[in-house]
């Protein structure tokens, strides 16, 4: 089993065995190794399907303080089904990592609900970019002190109209954290989030 060799803990590692995946996919082998060693930023030119999902969440979880329940790190994605599942996989993977908590947040449901599951104690918190910017306005949130940001699906997000949100959110997080952001294509829009809120990414491709 290559997933031994990426530098994976063994509370991910289990997960992995009972989810019954048996070789990481190319994003896999190319992003994990380089997150969990180097406090970096990337740029992930990956499409749906090649297992990006995991890419950035062993790396996040195996990386987030779980005694700490602070938020730490915070993933955007661009639709709220997208979001879902984006916290139903975070919650298979860490499920033998006592301690952390996931919580999604998006549009289209009670913004008062997601707001207390946040102030229970939400370590990672999974949002689509609209509903973030609404609860950062009310103050029902805190990203100043996160160590991560995932951009997920970074041109869709774009192409929904998310460029004023996004950049806005990116402004009240800490310029010392390391920025995670994966593109299935690369418009000048993301380029441009890239050159301005990132600290010299290094590129994957796959
Ligand atoms: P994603 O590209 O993250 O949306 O992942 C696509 C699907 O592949 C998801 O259902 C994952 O659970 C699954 N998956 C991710 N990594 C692996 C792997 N290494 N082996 C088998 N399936 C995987």
């Amino acid at each position: 089993n290559k997933f031994e060799q990426l530098g994976l803990n063994e509370s991910l590692l289990l997960a992995i065995k009972d989810l019954g995946f048996e070789n990481p996919s190319e994003v896999q082998e190319k992003a994990i190794p380089l997150l969990l060693e180097k406090d970096t930023d990337i740029v992930a030119l990956a499409q749906t399907g090649t297992g990006k999902t995991a890419a950035f969440g062993f790396p996040l979880i195996q990386k987030i303080d779980a005694e700490d329940r602070t938020t730490q790190a915070l993933i955007l994605s661009p639709t709220r089904e997208l979001c879902l599942q984006i916290t139903n996989e975070i919650k298979q993977y860490s499920k033998y990592v006592k301690g952390i908590h996931t919580v999604a947040v998006y549009g289209g449901a009670s913004i008062t609900e997601q707001a207390k599951d946040v102030k229970r104690g939400a370590q990672i918190i999974v949002a689509t970019p609209g509903r973030m910017q609404d609860m950062i306005n009310r103050g029902m949130v805190n990203i100043k002190n996160i160590n991560f940001c995932v951009l997920d699906e970074a041109d869709e997000m774009l192409n929904m109209g998310f460029y004023d949100d996004i950049t806005s959110i990116l402004s009240d997080t800490p310029e010392n954290k390391s920025t995670w952001l994966f593109s299935a294509t690369m418009p000048q829009e993301v380029a441009r989030i890239a050159r301005e809120f990132m600290r010299k990414p290094l590129e994957i491709t796959v």
